[in-house]
């Protein structure tokens, strides 16, 4: 008899959302979380009574998180509050001008109008195509793609996304440059695509629809965004699911090529059939399965992903309203600045002096998370931010990136920010490694193109050790919240399917 049926390893969105789907199914599930909080990167801490968040900063695409809640007989309103944020994002561009964008896209198209009239049937025909994608998209996130025959299925069901082709096989510079004339319209979509982890020459096309998707509405969970897995949780907890925090997980136990349960670090054994593993999957093959147990092939194989870029945050408090007028405001590069400072500084280890940067304003949305009057940030590089630099780390660069990261707010938001900062933490592609074991402090497991996508990541169900099912941001679409929800739905019910 084993101790559960189902253990999970981790308590990211990808975690949380499978587990709390088999206790719904009546699987006695446990999850095991190293760290004290749910959530991972999509996770809030307490520092100096503010409650910051850890890293991903809002939610867009709604369906898998909706869907979650749908098939645990739940309605998601009674678990999270997402308040819809409008506009939807605030652009700062390379050449000084500005703009805030609306979410309702005819107004969005008079203002892209006004900024490019040479672009202004172009951007109906962005909207029109991207629209129609967009809507694909959010079904097909919910089917499985592990295998050729899934994939070519869904494509089978689907015929409509050839017409996609042009968009999908191209890079979002190819495709960028192919929809729009403006400069500065190339460059916002470019940027966009870039925050998702790739350069415009290398990013996949279907990235430039990002910014599109905003349109449908982005949200800011009320009380941070651990609301999120905080209510998967709750719902789950309601079937019955168990979280366990300060247990880390060191081996999947095997019983020849099946998995037996798992080894923490203080030596416990826990049994289980089934082991659902949401950490990095090349941890998960190379480190808590181990190569010995492995066919050479799939060591091969999983040697080959590379980790996903790296994105340092910087979390501030101050005692005054930032001169903002959106929950996200982005600083634009152009197009061609984009790809140099990918390929002149991200991948020599250098991190630039100057960059874009997404600015986002919690408190703007949810007052409560700080003290009355006191506002919230958190900023992000857009832009390369390599784990190893070169002649320097991060434990070094960290006060001079802190100083760096406020020279570029005073520049573009607020001269006299010094003045009113409360709190100021910076979290390092090291910080991230250390607190949430992200290797190389990948925000998005591993990096993402048309080739580790889709099937040519590895698998929700592993072909190599049975009983082992993969989720979250190094399976399937890779990282972002929808992904990774969609990702927990996929990888249990592929469980259901093999022991429901
Ligand atoms: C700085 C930053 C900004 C981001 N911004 C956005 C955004 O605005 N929008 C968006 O959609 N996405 C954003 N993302 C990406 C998104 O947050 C992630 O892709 C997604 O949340 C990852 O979910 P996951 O299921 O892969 O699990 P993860 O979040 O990677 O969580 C894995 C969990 O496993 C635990 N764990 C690891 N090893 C062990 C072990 N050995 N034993 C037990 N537990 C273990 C970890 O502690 C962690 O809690 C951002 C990410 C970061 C870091």
């Amino acid at each position: 008899m084993s101790d559960y049926d189902a253990l999970v390893i981790g308590s990211g969105l990808g975690g949380v959302s499978s587990a709390a789907l088999l206790a719904r199914n009546g699987f006695k599930t446990l999850i095991l979380e190293q760290s004290d909080a749910v959530g991972g990167c999509c996770s809030s801490f307490q520092l100096q009574g503010r409650r910051f968040d850890t890293g991903a900063t809002m939610v867009m695409l709604i369906r898998p998180l909706e869907e979650v809640f749908r098939r645990m007989g739940r309605r998601i309103q009674d678990y999270v509050d997402l308040i819809p944020c409008e506009p939807i994002y605030s652009v700062r561009a390379y050449d000084g001008r500005r703009f805030s964008m609306p979410a309702d896209l005819q107004e969005a198209a008079a203002l892209i109008a006004s900024l490019a009239p040479e672009d202004k049937d172009n951007w109906e025909r962005y909207a029109h195509v991207g629209g129609s994608m967009i809507e694909l998209l959010d079904e097909m996130m919910l089917k499985p793609a592990n295998t050729w025959a899934e994939t070519l299925r869904a494509f089978w069901e689907k015929p409509s996304i050839a017409r996609f082709y042009p968009y999908l096989l191209r890079s979002a510079q190819g495709v960028t440059l192919s929809l729009f004339r403006n400069q500065l319209v190339r460059s916002n979509l470019a940027f966009q695509a870039y925050c998702a982890g790739s350069p415009p020459d290398i990013a996949m096309g279907s990235l430039v629809f990002v910014a599109l998707c905003q349109h449908l509405g982005i949200y800011y969970p009320r009380g941070g965004m651990i609301a999120i897995p905080e209510g998967i949780v709750k719902a789950g907890e309601e079937h019955g699911l168990e979280v366990s925090f300060n247990r880390k997980v060191e081996r999947i136990l095997l019983e020849g090529k099946e998995t037996r349960g798992v080894l923490l670090e203080d030596g416990t054994e826990i049994t289980s059939d089934i082991v659902v593993s949401n950490v990095n999957a090349k941890v998960t093959y190379l480190k808590m399965i181990g190569p010995e147990n492995l066919p050479r092939w799939a060591i091969k194989a999983i040697s080959s992903y590379r980790p996903s870029m790296a994105c340092p945050m910087v979390y501030l408090c101050l005692d005054t309203r930032p001169p903002l007028d959106a929950h996200n405001t982005i600083g634009i590069t152009s197009l061609e600045a984009g790809n140099r400072l990918w390929h002149e500084f991200y991948e020599r280890g250098i991190m630039p002096r100057e960059s874009g940067f997404l600015l986002n304003w919690p408190t703007e949305a949810d007052p409560s998370l700080a003290p009355e009057g006191e506002h919230l940030l958190n900023l992000a590089w857009g832009g390369p931010s390599p784990y190893a630099l070169l002649g320097d780390n991060w434990d070094r660069l960290k006060p001079a990136f802190a100083s760096a990261s406020l020279e570029m707010l005073e520049k573009e938001m607020m001269p006299d920010i010094r003045e009113h900062i409360r709190v100021l933490e910076v979290a390092t592609p090291l910080d991230f490694e250390r607190k949430l074991l992200l290797p190389q402090g990948g925000i998005y497991g591993l990096f993402l193109d048309l080739f580790s996508s889709g099937m040519f990541r590895p698998r929700n169900r592993s072909k190599v050790v049975k009983n082992l099912y993969l989720t979250g941001a190094s399976t399937g679409l890779g990282g972002s919240l929808p992904t990774t929800l969609a990702s927990g739905i996929i990888a249990s019910d592929y469980i259901l399917r093999d022991h429901g």
